[in-house]
């Protein structure tokens, strides 16, 4: 057995070197294999005025015609006055591995003359969805929970390159805590490098300057440098600016790329130096699906599943939730903290009071009782002081002094001498 320096808090982990193959090395694989077989369902949501381009870049994303060319409406066709909720599911299948993929769509989204309530029936669909989950969640039996709550959402920004549009922000500013937002530039083919550097830039301060959290791609501790360095690459690109097509075009030099043809060449879809494509891919299908979905459920969904059993009085199970949830023990161990700091000074306050209570009423009773010997001591001067006036009377007038009877008062020297010559 190999004994190693268990760390501080965990003296009771002791670490050894097994002896040959037990076997739970095996566990990811029987993981994989579960989950393979079980399959995995992901729904993404996409925002953003029409014409932006959100149909080619979720067929582009997930390499499928999801979303049917749109048929051009005729002038008189009549539009819809609301954002309408609109969702496709597809099955797809990559090595093996099955996906059900959602998209829902959000046709009306910012195409309105006033467009101050966009976002009410967005949020209403991302509850409503929590909604199922918990009914769900609450069922006798729960053996099959469709998860269909939204896992990401592209918001489409138009490629203007001047800041925050106001629906922008007040959409961003509503959603931000129900759903993962992730915010493309759309069409950025449209955009010069230094236009489209100069516009992340500014999209990201103003995101900052409206505390608006949009989700990162997480790094942990003890993670490969690699792993850190993609995070940290991933997140530098953010908003990504993308830029999609579905269609197969030949290069100049040849190659048969996904992209978009211009009189002056091409823009590929799949090449870094063009756009953030990639990077988004990365972030919402090859690295961090998982992610999302997981920070959905542990962080969103459980933050709205708290508020909405608060507020109905059901008292949470704080355990599991301060477990998942750091922010929420840190809260709770913040406020027990004051708590017991109000505690502490109340106390402190009290044994003061009392102190000085006792040293009050000390100091009163001797002043009393100096006041009281003081008072002794001037009456018996008093009285000493008349007996001698006395006596001098006596003397001057020339009788003699005679002596007091039964006197218990002690003699001065004065008349005592008197006395003694006197007899
Ligand atoms: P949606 O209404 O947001 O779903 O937009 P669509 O996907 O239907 O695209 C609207 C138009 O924009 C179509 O003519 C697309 O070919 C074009 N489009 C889509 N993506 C891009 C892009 O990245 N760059 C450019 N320049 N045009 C695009």
């Amino acid at each position: 057995p190999l004994l190693v320096n268990p760390p501080a808090g965990l003296s009771s982990v002791i670490r050894k070197k097994l002896m040959g193959y037990v076997g739970f090395a095996n566990l990811p694989n029987q993981v994989h294999r579960k989950s393979v077989r079980k399959g995995f369902q992901f729904t993404a949501m996409v925002v953003g005025e029409s014409g932006l381009g959100k149909s080619t870049l979720i067929n582009t994303l997930f390499n499928t015609t999801l979303y049917p060319a749109k048929e051009p409406q005729p002038p008189s066709a009549e539009k819809p006055k609301t954002v309408a909720i609109e969702s496709i599911g597809a099955d797809i299948e990559e090595n093996g591995v099955r996906l059900h993929l959602t998209v829902v769509d959000t046709p009306g989204f910012g195409d309105f003359v006033n467009n101050d309530d966009s976002w009410k029936p967005i949020v209403e669909d991302i509850e409503s969805r929590f909604d199922s989950y918990l009914e769900q969640e609450n069922r006798v039996n729960r053996t099959k929970v469709v998860d269909n709550r939204v896992h990401a959402c592209l918001y489409f920004l138009q490629p203007t390159g001047h800041s925050l549009k106001q629906i922008d922000v007040e959409f961003m500013r509503r959603l931000h805590t129900k759903v993962n937002l992730i915010p493309v530039i759309a069409k950025a083919d449209t955009m010069t490098d230094e236009e489209l550097a100069a516009f992340k830039q500014r999209i990201l301060s103003d995101i900052e300057h409206h505390n608006i959290h949009i989700f990162q791609a997480p790094t942990y501790e003890n993670e490969d440098e690699e792993t850190i360095a993609e995070a940290e690459e991933i997140a530098s690109k953010i908003p990504f600016a993308v830029v999609g097509s579905d269609k197969v075009v030949n290069t100049p030099d040849g190659r048969q790329v996904r992209g978009r043809v211009y009189p002056w060449g091409v823009v590929e879809v799949d090449n870094e130096e063009h756009c953030d494509f990639v990077k988004l891919r990365q972030m919402l299908v090859r690295t961090y699906m998982e992610e999302l979905r997981e920070y959905t459920n542990d962080v969103l969904y459980e933050n709205w599943r708290t508020e909405k059993l608060l507020g109905m009085g059901v008292a949470q199970d704080s355990s599991v939730f301060k477990e998942i949830n750091p922010a929420a023990r840190l809260q709770e161990e913040r406020v027990m903290h004051e708590a017991k700091l109000a505690k502490m000074e109340a106390e402190m306050k009290m044994v003061f009071q009392q102190k000085v209570q006792e040293k009050e009423s000390k100091l009163k009773q001797s002043e009393e009782e100096l006041y009281a010997r003081h008072k002794d001591m001037k009456e018996a001067l008093e009285k000493q002081r008349l007996d001698l006036e006395e006596k001098k009377r006596k003397l001057e007038s020339g009788r003699p002094i005679t002596p007091e009877k039964n006197s218990t008062r002690r003699k001065g020297f004065l008349p005592a001498l008197l006395q003694f010559l006197s007899s």
